[in-house]
């Protein structure tokens, strides 16, 4: 439930912005405790896992589940309890003094007593037409969602960071032969994690290649590298390709309004979902660039809602 201030804009007590695991859990918590959240959801309602396909590893679900259609279950838990879920994109933030101010869709105000930001992170692609077109059929930027479905089979990871070295290290355990495509002559993650790939039997490097096709009709069947460093090309042959290039942490409208790491995930006191600025929180991939899961970043929902209605009550506004 919302009122109306003086300036003519709604006023809230707890906003939630973003409609992943995140949001919604926060979302459920916080319609719980009575706190009336309006949630917008952004331009994608449900967030990374409405393009990701079956969800194996989220409990409670026994048999998996579609991650639009978990989302969906979100969803319709978050309205059950309360929750007012509209369809818009927070375009700007006023956090210099209270109540807090977010703008949607370049239009409207909304006042809040808290904010909970939940604005997730997008996977970032190489860009190649195939690569789209096999987006989901074998075509994954989750290794620790999608590896199970390859078991036993030829795999290729792209990347060579942090991310990248993990997910090969974890493809390794699953399958049979892991090509990690490297498009420099070396690696850039940590030294432990480059030493473990380099010692795994199963992990073969490509160095100095880049991707210059996907093949496959309907599912991955292989993939196309070019050396650039001899100009050759050649053919492997592998059932799932995997992109672990980074992710880039949806916070542009926080910049010089939050703390943020370099890379842009917003900081929050540790143990905890609180920004420099109080009354606003932060969960899920948006402060996240270790966990990424949905189970985590549902997890971090759950707190930002209960940190956030600690914050009302000291406040006296709940
Ligand atoms: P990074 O930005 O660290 O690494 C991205 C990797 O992808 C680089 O090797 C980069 O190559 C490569 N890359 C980028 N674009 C392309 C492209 N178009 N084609 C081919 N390769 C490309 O991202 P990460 O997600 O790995 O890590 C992000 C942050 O999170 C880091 O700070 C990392 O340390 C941290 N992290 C920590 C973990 C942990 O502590 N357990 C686990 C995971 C992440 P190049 O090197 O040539 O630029």
């Amino acid at each position: 439930m919302s009122t109306e201030t003086n300036t003519g804009n709604e006023k809230v007590s707890c906003l939630i912005i973003g409609s992943g695991p995140a949001g919604y859990t926060a979302a459920i918590y916080a319609a719980r405790a009575n706190m009336k959240p309006l949630l917008y959801q952004g331009i994608q309602p449900g967030g990374q896992l409405t393009i990701t396909t079956e969800v194996e590893n989220y409990p409670g679900y026994p048999e998996g589940i579609q991650g639009p259609e978990m989302m969906l279950d979100f969803e319709k838990q978050a309205a059950r309890m309360g929750t007012d879920i509209r369809y818009g994109l927070a375009t700007k933030v006023d956090f210099s003094g209270h109540p807090l101010k977010v703008q949607i869709d370049e239009e409207k105000w909304i006042e809040a007593d808290s904010v909970i930001i939940s604005t997730g992170a997008s996977a970032k692609w190489l860009g190649i037409p195939s690569e789209q077109k096999l987006n989901g059929h074998g075509v994954s930027a989750c290794a620790v969602c999608d590896g199970f479905f390859f078991k036993g089979k030829d795999v290729a990871i792209v990347g060579a960071g942090d991310t990248a070295a993990e997910e090969a290290l974890y493809l390794s355990k699953l399958c049979n032969n892991v090509h990690m495509i490297v498009r420099r002559h070396e690696m850039r993650a940590s030294k432990v994690m480059q030493d473990r790939v380099l010692k795994t039997s199963n992990i073969i490097i490509h160095w100095n290649a880049e991707t210059d096709e996907v093949l496959g009709d309907k599912k991955v069947e292989g993939v196309r590298l070019l050396n650039n460093q001899t100009g050759e090309k050649c053919e492997i042959e592998v059932s799932a390709f995997f992109v672990a290039i980074g992710h880039q942490p949806n916070s542009d409208i926080f910049k010089g309004v939050l703390d943020m790491d370099e890379a842009g995930y917003i900081k929050t006191i540790p143990g905890t979902s609180k920004t420099n600025i109080a009354g606003v929180f932060a969960s899920g991939d948006v402060q996240d660039k270790i966990y990424r899961q949905a189970v985590t970043a549902a997890g971090s929902g759950c707190m930002a809602a209960l940190d956030a209605e600690r914050y009302l009550g000291e406040a006296g506004l709940h």
